[in-house]
């Protein structure tokens, strides 16, 4: 049964499968809504990573751990908003702020007390953080920590890992490249493998990095023998070279741990981005770190040493609304019993899994840090029943994973029966139940028997 079906077999026992053809007839709101959509919308989508073939569901609203299409048909949420949302939609605690706040105004165009209750919360939990500086997503905080370490260092370039993620702008993308992106660009980042010493020090050789950048939530980070051992060589090396370390945490933080990845692997670095959770499932980002660094976008020449003044505006940074979920939640997931739950969840559906796919015989394996699984089918050797943090040997990684013939059955799949992936992966909130949990693998259970009925595994 191994690793019998080529590339183009798999691909045509999709095409000739009832799954697609079922999703198609029983999801008609969704269908006929992509077909306007993509009239005025390219690809009818507004995230890339909401792409799904034939299409993806549309969406109505959403409560707890589940949301309801426009067919009216409910499904288990593994999306939760991104990532955002570790306690689930419309968390009643969350939703009366927001509410309060709308009573309030929308923007208030000044400071606010409120944005500096988020601020305090902010560096109550995350390691290292003594100021906090808001912005309207990961993206732009991604942005702004390499500006503050480019002026604070007085150097230009980066060094990025090799497939690791931080958002959209041309300041990062560039370094693995995006059509519309100048090349020269690239020449800002040197680009080396995880896990790598030597090359890590060789990229950091000539002092001219003004900032190492890690994605904790990346598996080729997690995934190592001894994350912890590694991330402590970064913030030595780093130290030594007058490099900054930069820590995005805009998927780890707050679920890895209260603290994030650095507290979990307890080792923290210059500057961390932040988002997702940070706002309670609204839009918003934060730059958090050393004083010295953060300061450095003060209007105050001495709070700044003497260097120049970082320019960082922004209409909705610290939106009022953004703040008043983003402090109400910084105040639930600081108790670790949030992660437990969550990450207990995740847990329970990797092992699950592994079994279904041992006991069918399935090649691939199900793995994931804290509360988040990756669903790789393919290759050619079985998992182990158990909980896994890495990908066995030969398990497709990344975009093979999440891509194809293969991920649009199991995607698509699930979907029929009541269970939405996030593009092969899910994101666990404290709101699944164990009885949600137990459903998820029965779902994946079923939807593995279809797959191999129809011949696709
Ligand atoms: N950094 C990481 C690790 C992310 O996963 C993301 C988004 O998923 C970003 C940065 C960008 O955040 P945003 O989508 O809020 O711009």
């Amino acid at each position: 049964m191994l690793s019998r079906h080529s590339q183009q077999e798999i691909a045509r026992a999709v095409e000739q499968s009832s799954i697609v053809t079922t999703y198609v007839n029983t999801h008609p709101g969704s269908h006929d809504h992509i077909q306007k959509a993509t009239r005025r919308i390219p690809g009818g989508v507004t995230h890339d990573s909401r792409h799904l073939d034939p299409f993806n569901l549309c969406i109505t609203k959403a409560s707890g751990a589940y949301k309801w299409d426009t067919d009216d048909k409910r499904y288990v949420d593994f999306v939760t908003g991104h990532g955002s949302l570790i306690l689930g939609h419309n968390h009643p605690v969350v939703i009366d702020a927001v509410q309060q706040q709308l009573q309030l105004g929308t923007h208030l165009g000044g400071n606010s007390a409120l944005e500096l209750e988020w601020a305090e919360r902010v560096c109550d939990i995350v390691p290292g953080a003594e100021r906090v500086r808001f912005t309207s997503s990961g993206t732009e905080a991604v942005m702004l920590a390499i500006r503050l370490a480019r002026n604070f260092t007085g150097r230009t370039r980066l060094v990025q890992f090799e497939g690791h993620f931080h958002g959209w702008s041309d300041t990062v993308v560039g370094a693995h490249g995006s059509p519309g992106v100048p090349v020269a660009l690239q020449s800002l980042s040197t680009v080396v493998p995880c896990g790598t010493f030597e090359e890590v020090e060789a990229a950091l050789a000539d002092e001219t990095i003004a900032a190492l950048i890690i994605e904790t939530s990346h598996p080729s980070f997690f995934t190592l023998d001894d994350p912890a051992a590694y991330l402590r060589f970064l913030r030595e090396v780093t130290e030594r070279k007058g490099t900054l370390l930069v820590v995005d945490e805009v998927v780890s933080g707050f679920r890895w741990a209260p603290g994030g990845a650095q507290e979990f692997y307890g080792t923290h670095g210059d500057l961390t981005s932040l988002a997702k959770i940070l706002a309670g499932g609204l839009p918003g980002g934060a730059v958090a770190g050393r004083g010295d660094i953060v300061d450095t976008l003060s209007f105050d020449l001495e709070a700044r040493n003497g260097r120049a003044k970082v320019v960082h505006p922004g209409t909705y940074n610290a939106n009022p609304l953004s703040a008043a979920a983003g402090s109400t939640c910084m105040l639930l997931v600081a108790e670790p019993d949030v992660q437990r739950k969550a990450t207990a969840s995740a847990a329970a559906i990797r092992k699950g899994m592994n079994a279904v796919l041992r006991q069918a015989a399935v090649p691939g394996c199900v793995y994931g840090e804290a509360s988040m699984f990756r669903i790789a089918l393919g290759g050619e050797a079985l998992p182990p029943e158990t909980d896994l943090r890495g990908p066995i040997e030969g398990a497709p990684a990344g975009r093979e994973a999440t891509s194809g013939p293969l991920a649009t059955a199991l995607n698509v799949g699930m979907l029929l029966e009541g269970i939405a992936l996030f593009n092969s992966r899910g994101i666990t909130s404290v709101a699944h139940s164990e009885e949600d949990v137990a459903n998820t693998v029965k779902a994946f259970d079923s939807t593995i028997q279809l797959m191999q009925d129809e011949d696709i595994v």
